[in-house]
């Protein structure tokens, strides 16, 4: 898994200009699919060859007694409490401020790596003003400059360090026998995820093994439908009570996060009485970064007339028009109806995802797509595709060789993602393109 680095620090230190820093890399990935919300509070970065999920714990007010204040406390101390590391952001500029000491005693309460660090820092890294932060109690403070992009390499570096990771495998990916299908239910509190799988668990066709050593947290069930072996991975938000499934109280992003990150195959659950909330487009926006595919259901269909259907429609092309490649499905997990399509999807999504491409067969797709609509020249260059080969799976990568490649434009590497979905079938799966130039 993953580890989780939460953000923690007052308003205006600059925590989410070192969010951004720090998740850049995928961002750049999904820089401009529309509908894709832009101000989330977690996302992932990669620092060499450690992934990582980042949080932005926002605006964190540890007196806050009331209201909306309280809401956030209360969010920022849960992501806190899941991380695994926790980088506390102070002002370089404006010093240690009361608010600051309140921080810092909680944190130390905390028995989890804390990492100080004070940003806007440009200018002044060997300044004695940066000592005052010692008082904090929390160690060596370290500057940095998220603006700049001063000090970033060495800050995760520093954040993991205590988490003695693994060195993780190389990336290439292997075309060994398949295991089960990895399946996650991700969705907003009250979606119907308990409800769903509950269902499932209790259909006949669906035989389902207890697997030992299923702790609090991890749940984990293995199954068997029509021949076809899943396990339904940790799904967030749901705790195993004997045989059934139900919700627990607090939402959990982190856990969410976790469980899309381990699953092949994510069936994102929407809610028809609430419509498509800011909550689940950060969901799918997460899902699509994470590069898993996905099957969306909007459920409670029972509960919802006409009228509503035909807004929550429209809303979903526009508000997850980024995950247009998923089929998707009306449900009523309560009622049982719709239910039999979703195994389709689901499986179909996983293949795509785990789908092989041939050398030869991109190659030659490549170049027919080329002969119908050359790249476009970028003043003295002009892109020459060469070759692709499939550089991974779930989600498939397409490694498209040649020069001048880094002037191809997202809007051409659209129209080839077009071709190569059509040609393999990839539906519910994202499917990455890279362009790899040679000089
Ligand atoms: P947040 O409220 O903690 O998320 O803070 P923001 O990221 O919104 O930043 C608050 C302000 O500080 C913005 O005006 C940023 O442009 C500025 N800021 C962020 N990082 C730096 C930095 O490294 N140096 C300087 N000088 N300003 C910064
Ligand atoms: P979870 O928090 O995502 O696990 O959601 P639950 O499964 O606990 O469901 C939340 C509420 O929605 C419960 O009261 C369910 O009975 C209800 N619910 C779930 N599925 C449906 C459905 O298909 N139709 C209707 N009308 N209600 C549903």
């Amino acid at each position: 898994m993953k580890p989780v680095i939460a953000l923690v620090g007052r308003p205006n230190v600059g925590k989410s200009t070192l969010f951004n820093r720090l998740t850049k890399s995928r961002d750049a990935i999904v820089a401009d699919f529309a509908g894709l919300t832009r101000d989330r509070h977690y996302g992932q970065g990669k620092q060499g060859k450690h992934e990582y999920i980042v949080i932005d714990t926002g605006g964190f007010e540890p007196d806050a007694s009331s209201g909306i204040f309280k809401e956030m406390a209360k969010q920022t101390q849960q992501a806190v409490a899941e991380a695994d590391v926790v980088i506390f952001v102070v002002d370089a500029r404006a010093g240690v401020s009361a608010q600051d000491h309140e921080i810092a005693k909680y944190l130390r309460r905390l028995s989890k790596p804390c990492l100080l660090v004070a940003n806007k820092a440009e200018g002044m890294l060997e300044s004695p003003q940066l000592s005052e932060f010692y008082e904090l109690g929390l160690g060596q403070v370290y500057p940095v400059s998220a603006a700049h992009g001063q000090g970033m390499r060495s800050l995760v570096d520093l954040a993991l360090e205590p988490l003695n990771l693994p060195e993780p495998e190389d990336d290439a990916f292997e075309e060994g026998e398949l295991g089960p299908i990895k399946l996650a239910v991700a969705g907003r509190p009250n979606a119907g995820k308990s409800t769903l799988i509950n269902t499932w668990l209790g259909e006949e066709r669906l035989v389902a093994f207890d697997m030992p050593g299923t702790t609090r947290d991890a749940i984990s069930v293995p199954f068997e439908r029509n021949g076809q072996k899943f396990e339904l991975i940790d799904t967030a938000g749901l705790r195993r009570k004997g045989k059934v499934f139900e919700a627990i109280e607090k939402f959990s992003v982190v856990k969410t996060l976790q469980a899309i990150e381990s699953a092949n195959v994510v069936l994102l659950l929407i809610d028809a009485t609430q419509g498509v909330t800011e909550q689940d487009s950060h969901i799918a926006g997460f899902i699509l970064e994470s590069g898993r595919a996905v099957v969306l259901a909007v459920n409670k269909w029972d509960a919802v007339d006409e009228y509503q259907r035909e807004l929550l429609q429209r809303s979903i092309e526009s508000r997850l028009s980024f995950l247009k490649f998923a089929s998707l499905h009306f449900i009523s997990a309560r009622k049982r109806q719709g239910l039999g399509p979703l195994w389709t999807s689901i499986a179909q999504a996983h293949k795509a995802a785990t789908c092989k491409m041939s050398t030869p067969v991109l190659t030659r797709l490549l170049l027919e797509a080329v002969q119908f609509q050359a790249p476009k020249r970028a003043g003295m260059f002009r892109p020459k595709m060469r070759y692709a080969h499939q550089g991974g799976m779930n989600p498939p990568v397409i490694v498209v060789h040649g020069n001048s490649l880094e002037h191809v434009t997202d809007a051409y590497k659209r129209f080839l993602e077009g071709r190569f979905r059509k040609e393999f079938n990839l539906v519910g799966t994202p499917l990455r393109i890279e362009m790899k130039t040679s000089h």
